[in-house]
Order: C-alpha cells, then sequence, then structure tokens
C-alpha cells in the first residue's frame, strides 16, 4: 500500500517508565493498514515549521482503527516532546507507513528478536502478529534495558510467555543491583551464547541504538549465525 498521509486522534496516553511513553492514536481513516516492523512519520507543526520524526508502529496490525507508539521523551526533543504533551482528543497528522523490515506473517521459520530500550517498539508489533497468526513455531524475544524499571510492557510479555509454549522471553537488565531481580543480569550480546547454538534455521531481528546492532551483530556471528538471516533497524 502507498504511503500517504492520514489524520489521527490522541486516544490515550501512558507512562512507561521515566522517559518513555506510549500513545495510542486513533485514525480517522479506517483505510490505514501497515505489516508489523514498520514506522510512520510524525507531523508536529510549530513556530519554526513543521517537524517530522519517524516512529516505529508498538502495536498489532490485528488492532484495527488505532496504532500505539513507543516513545522515549528528549529534552528539548521537538516532537517527542509534542507527543508527551498531546491530550486525548489532541489531533495531527501521520504518513506513512513506510519500511521493510519484519518476516512474513505468519513466519515461514523459526524468530528471534532483539531489542534494547524503545528498540522494543516495532518488537512488540512483530510479536503479537507472530502469535496471533497462531503459528507454532518458536518466537525469542531478548529484551535489554538498564535497570529494572526501565522493563517496558513487562506484564504483557510476560502473560504472552504464560499464554504460549512457543515464546521464549529473555529479559536483561544491565546495570541493576536490586538482589531480588531474578531475570538476567549484563547486556544482551553478552548472554546470546547462552540461549542460541548458531545453527538454528531462524530469522533474526535487531533493533537498538548503532552501538547494540554492532555488538549482536558480532556477537551472533561469533556464535555462527549468518549475516544474510539477520535485520537491523534503530535509532540513536
Ligand atoms: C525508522 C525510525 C524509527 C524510529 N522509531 C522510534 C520509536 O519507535 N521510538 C522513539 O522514541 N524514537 C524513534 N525514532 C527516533 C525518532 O524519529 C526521533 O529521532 C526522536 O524521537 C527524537 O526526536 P525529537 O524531535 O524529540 O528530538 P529532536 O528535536 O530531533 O532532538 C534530538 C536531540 O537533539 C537535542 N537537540 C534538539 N535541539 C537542539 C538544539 N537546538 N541544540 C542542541 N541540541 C538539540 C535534543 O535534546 C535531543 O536530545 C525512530 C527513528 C527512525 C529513523
Amino acid at each position: 500500500m502507498a504511503a500517504k498521509k492520514y489524520e489521527v486522534i490522541v486516544d490515550s496516553k501512558e507512562k512507561l517508565a521515566e522517559s518513555v511513553i506510549n500513545v495510542r492514536l486513533k485514525l480517522k481513516d479506517k483505510g490505514f493498514s501497515f505489516r508489523p516492523g514498520q514506522f510512520v512519520v510524525v507531523y508536529h507543526d510549530e513556530k519554526g515549521g513543521t517537524q517530522k520524526r519517524e516512529y516505529s508502529i508498538a502495536s498489532s496490525p490485528n488492532n484495527k482503527g488505532y496504532i500505539e507508539l513507543c516513545v522515549k521523551v528528549l529534552e528539548e526533543g521537538h516532537v517527542s516532546r509534542f507527543l508527551d504533551s498531546a491530550k486525548k482528543g489532541d489531533e495531527f497528522v501521520i504518513e506513512g507507513p513506510y519500511g521493510d523490515f519484519g518476516v512474513a506473517i505468519p513466519p515461514k521459520r523459526d524468530v528471534c528478536l532483539i531489542a534494547t530500550g524503545t528498540g522494543i517498539a516495532p518488537m512488540r508489533s512483530i510479536l503479537h502478529a507472530i502469535l496471533e497468526s497462531g503459528t507454532e513455531r518458536k518466537v525469542m524475544l531478548f529484551f535489554g534495558f538498564r535497570f529494572e524499571t526501565d522493563y517496558l510492557y513487562q506484564a504483557e510479555f510476560e502473560e504472552l510467555a504464560e499464554q504460549h509454549d512457543n515464546f521464549v522471553l529473555v529479559a536483561t537488565a544491565s546495570r541493576t543491583e536490586d538482589p531480588s531481580w531474578d531475570k538476567e543480569r549484563g547486556r544482551v550480546n553478552e548472554l546470546l551464547r547462552n540461549y542460541l547454538k548458531g545453527d538454528e534455521d531462524m530469522d533474526i531481528l535487531l533493533c537498538g541504538n548503532k552501538r547494540m546492532t554492532e555488538d549482536v551483530t558480532k556477537a551472533l556471528l561469533d556464535i555462527g549465525f549468518d549475516a544474510k538471516d539477520i535485520q537491523k533497524t534503530g535509532w540513536g
């Protein structure tokens, strides 16, 4: 479907962690559809002109009529602060969908999703789409963040892991000092070897900042995976 502009209405906004929000946007035009992993461009008109920024769609494509964004609110950030200050009923324009990141739904192979921080946004959409497709293929999600309070969508992911035997969830906090934290510790690239042998036949998708995608790619190649099976996207 060709990308075009759509008017959206802010439906709700939820704080997920310090400086991270989930924004639900209702689409006035019900004809909007997207593939999980794609992004939209948010338009924000301000005094100096129109600011445009890309945001991955964080919700399932099966949720008709709305999309969700997972946004890190940056100090002095033009569009992330605009989204943070938006109120229910506010209207603005998005453009899209754009991007080729993602896998076929239902997936043709097992899928391994590896994300850090707000890099979880496209992975949440892909994860829901895969599980909702009813496939029996395995889907793994490695999610890295700094402190346990940065574990975005924790309750939702843990519930999905309980409901789906084919979903393996691995969460790791790199800087926690909380002795009661009972999940993984350290950076995501450091623990992949404990879960993967390198000969699995699967699509591997990465989303994080440049350093993360470089370090994780290196770790995957060292374990024995082939570069052609790895897709990357990210920002920051
Ligand atoms: C394909 C794609 C998907 C993306 N998906 C997401 C997503 O799902 N979630 C997400 O949070 N982000 C995502 N991003 C990043 C997003 O597009 C924005 O870049 C991000 O939100 C920052 O935009 P902003 O307008 O808030 O900040 P900007 O106004 O662009 O500012 C960026 C930084 O520069 C600093 N800055 C701004 N103005 C000045 C100035 N005059 N002098 C000095 N410093 C200044 C700000 O403090 C801030 O730290 C994605 C990017 C891409 C390319």
